[in-house]
């Protein structure tokens, strides 16, 4: 047990003072963080007999029901001494570390969610309190069996050695019946014994295969592998060129970090798409990560987190809520691809898992390593001004070259009528299918096409509860709505003229495209990938798979296909609307914009072949445009960074967008009203708004916008804490929701 947790529990007793009391001693009452949104935890009395110390996690009641809560070493809530109710039961299981604790508390002040609910994030996972149960097994005994036969002879074969088998896993093996296996046993050739269960993933093996690194990989990995033999906090920033080796080189922290006895999490934005990062992980240290992502079964989540809380997983790789995992000895943390919009969570608990990882390792006192080739701006600033560590990949590995980048002008060189790719796209195509390569055609937009319209009337189809067009989604047969989930088949006539037949549709999505591409290019095999693809994540999977063999002549897809893959004989990326991020007004368009044109056509070429990328775009001159095909990013981020600093935005000034949403426009508007009138007075930080937000309507609610602005030093949540308790509070139908460090203005 680490010093910590033996520290004296410091609560308030039921009249109200402070008491200390020592974890198994005397210890009557304790604060427990129930999942749930109260702002401190709950005093519960420890009954005779039973320990308990800060990080237990334990049963309780909570109104009619019960509860897994954590026993916490914070202060609180003042209560009634007779109406405290007792713990029911401490779980058989490590308690959570006293850094997770600090953790837990962190988040919840910086993102001014009740604790309640960030301990939420780590509780959901019912059954994983209590220990796996052992499964019965046999064992040879060392008694013959009386008479041999052929099939018991082949479970001799196998059983002999002493190992234990499971029953049916011993008939299976042998390839005979239960009833051979039941009949040894009768004999009592077999004892049955319990066998512990499996861990999730075998142990990692750091000299499995050891990668061979180019000078330059070689000294990014010394000094990674540097500052995790150092032990403190650190951030570094790897900053490389799509395909430079950012992988393999934080592979070697990844093995430092092991061989020091820690546990290492690895965060990625779409795990559950990356079976190429599973399969390179093994291929490197002979087993694969555990996987934690919301893909993952039920069982499968509680077996994880059980063996993570127990120390028996070393690495796991996951998404953001990974970092909600109970580690016992955590001392690495990698953010792979740290740009990525992906790692904020605006559900509930708004955070931003890069920025929430930096602060794990802070608490925890290891360090964190940020990969990305094309870095937030924030994270750019930190290493310009040296509080992140900068270590740069400048060149691909090995003969991979970059691809050479273009924009096409749409408007000199525009697509036949009716159509959406320009001849200078379908003749690169036509090239690269003649040289038996692969191309990716890439469009950020699910379905046929994002509105429809009845060429009578003008009637635009919009979904009943959202401020939003219905997408066509003609596969399917539907109009969907994408911001809730409506849809209805789509209808043969306009529901406002009844005209039959006059439904248009309008602009493209990944659907038409690839239907104008079959039409082009009839012999080409076409894979459409998006989250629409039915068969889920396992599906999706195989088709990458399927894609990376050459089993695919031109791919249409998402951003799905922008992240993280390889595939070798990826030759040509066309992005087919390279305007599309740039039009909504975001403070943020260019970056993103900028992040994701890098990234898709850093699909291309990574294997050695010369390789392309077209840009369509009718803004050939945006200075995202000639930073993507120029290559310079210095000077693009240079650029945005000093327009960032001109208005104070972040990271050179703070941010925060309060969201207030009613079933009605006015409710939402009058409460948003109130509460800027309930700011405090500051010169460092302004209110703007309220303003009806750019997507009005989302699921039926209304919702309005009010921002905060701060400078860099002003404290934005004191300030917003005051601004709440200040203004009205939330009835009726109406709810505020806070985003600290707003990624989207929608
Ligand atoms: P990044 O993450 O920077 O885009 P990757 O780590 O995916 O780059 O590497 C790109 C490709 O180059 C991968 O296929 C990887 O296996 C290969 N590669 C990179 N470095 C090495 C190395 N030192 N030895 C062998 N292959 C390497
Ligand atoms: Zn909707």
């Amino acid at each position: 047990m680490s010093k910590d947790s033996q520290a004296p529990l410091k609560h308030a007793s039921p009249d109200g003072k402070p008491r200390h009391t020592f974890p198994g001693l005397a210890l009557r009452t304790v604060p427990v963080l129930v999942p749930m949104p109260a702002e401190r935890p709950y005093s519960y009395a420890v009954p005779d007999g039973m320990m308990v110390v800060p990080g237990s996690i334990v049963r309780v009641p909570l109104g009619p029901r019960e509860v897994a809560g954590i026993v916490t070493a914070g202060e609180t809530d003042s209560v009634d001494a007779k109406k405290l109710r007792p713990i029911s039961e401490v779980f058989d299981c490590p308690p959570i570390e006293p850094q997770m604790l600090r953790f837990v508390q962190w988040a919840a002040d910086y993102t001014l969610s009740p604790p309640g609910m960030v301990a939420r994030m780590l509780l959901r996972v019912p059954t994983a309190f209590d220990p796996e149960p052992p499964i019965p097994g046999l064992r040879y005994a060392g008694v013959k069996p009386d008479r041999l036969t052929e099939a018991r002879s082949r479970i001799m074969e196998l059983a002999e050695d002493g190992m234990a088998w499971t029953r049916s896993g011993l008939a299976h093996a042998a390839g005979v019946s239960l009833t051979v296996v039941d009949g040894l046993k009768a004999q009592g050739v077999f004892e049955e014994v319990m066998i512990p269960p499996r861990p999730v993933v075998a142990a990692p093996d750091i000299d499995y295969a050891r990668a061979d690194l180019s000078p330059d990989q070689q000294a990014a990995a010394d000094m990674l592998v540097e500052n995790v033999g150092r032990q403190g906090f650190s951030v570094s920033l790897l900053d490389g060129v799509t395909g430079s080796g950012k992988t393999e080189v934080y592979f070697e922290a990844v093995a430092k970090a092991i061989e020091d006895g820690r546990q290492v999490l690895i965060l990625l934005p779409e795990i559950a798409l990356t079976q190429q990062f599973l399969d390179r992980f093994h291929d490197r240290f002979g087993a694969k990560p555990a996987e934690w992502h919301s893909d993952l079964a039920p069982k499968m989540r509680e077996r994880v987190w059980r063996q993570v809380a127990e120390g028996q997983v070393r690495v796991v790789a996951g998404a953001r809520s990974a970092l909600f995992l109970p580690f016992r000895e955590l001392g690495l943390i990698v953010v792979d691809e740290e740009h990525d919009p992906a790692y904020k969570q605006e559900d509930r608990v708004f955070y931003n898992a890069r920025d929430m990882a930096v602060v794990r390792g802070h608490i925890g006192g290891f360090p964190v390593v940020l990969a990305s080739a094309t870095p937030s701006i924030e994270s750019q600033v930190n290493a310009e001004q040296g509080r992140y560590q900068r270590i740069r990949l400048a060149a691909r590995y090995a003969e991979a070259a970059m691809p050479d980048l273009k924009t096409i002008d749409m408007r000199r060189s525009p697509p036949p009528p009716g159509k959406f790719l320009s001849p200078v796209l379908t003749g690169a195509i036509a090239k690269t299918l003649e040289r038996k390569e692969q191309a990716l055609l890439f469009l950020n937009r699910r379905g046929y096409a994002p509105l429809t319209l009845c060429r009578v009337c003008g009637h635009r189809f919009q979904c009943p509860s959202c401020s939003s067009w219905l997408v066509e989604h003609r596969f399917r047969g539907q109009l969907m709505c994408h911001q809730c989930g409506y849809h209805e088949p789509t209808p043969h006539a306009c529901p406002e003229c009844g005209t039959l037949d006059h439904l248009v549709a309008c602009g493209p999505g990944v659907e038409r495209i690839a239907e104008e591409t079959a039409a082009a290019f009839p012999d080409a095999r076409i894979i459409v990938l998006s989250s629409d693809l039915l068969g889920g994540v396992k599906r999706l999977r195989l088709e990458l798979e399927a894609i990376a063999k050459g089993e695919a002549d031109i791919v249409i897809g998402t951003q799905l296909v922008a992240k993280g893959h390889n595939f070798p004989d990826m030759t040509l990326v066309g992005v087919v609307d390279a305007d599309l991020g740039l039009a909504n007004g975001d403070p943020r368009a260019a970056e993103r914009t900028f992040q994701l044109l890098n990234q898709v056509t850093g699909r291309a070429g990574r294997t050695g072949r010369k390789s392309i990328g077209l840009l369509q775009t009718y803004q050939p001159d945006h200075p995202v445009m000639r930073a993507i095909v120029s290559g310079d990013a210095d000077a693009f981020y240079a650029r945005e960074i000093e327009e960032r600093e001109r208005a104070g935005l972040p990271p050179f000034g703070r941010l925060a967008a309060l969201i207030v949403s009613a079933n009605t426009r006015g409710e939402a508007e009058s409460h948003a009203r109130a509460l800027r009138r309930a700011a405090p007075s500051s010169s460092e930080i302004a209110v703007l708004g309220p303003a009806e937000a750019p997507l009005a309507l989302i699921r039926g609610r209304h919702r309005f916008r009010l921002l905060v602005h701060g400078t860099k030093r002003a404290d934005i949540q004191a300030f917003i804490r005051t601004l709440l308790a200040a203004g009205p509070k939330e009835r009726g139908s109406v709810r505020v929701q806070v985003d600290i460090d707003p990624q989207s203005f929608l």
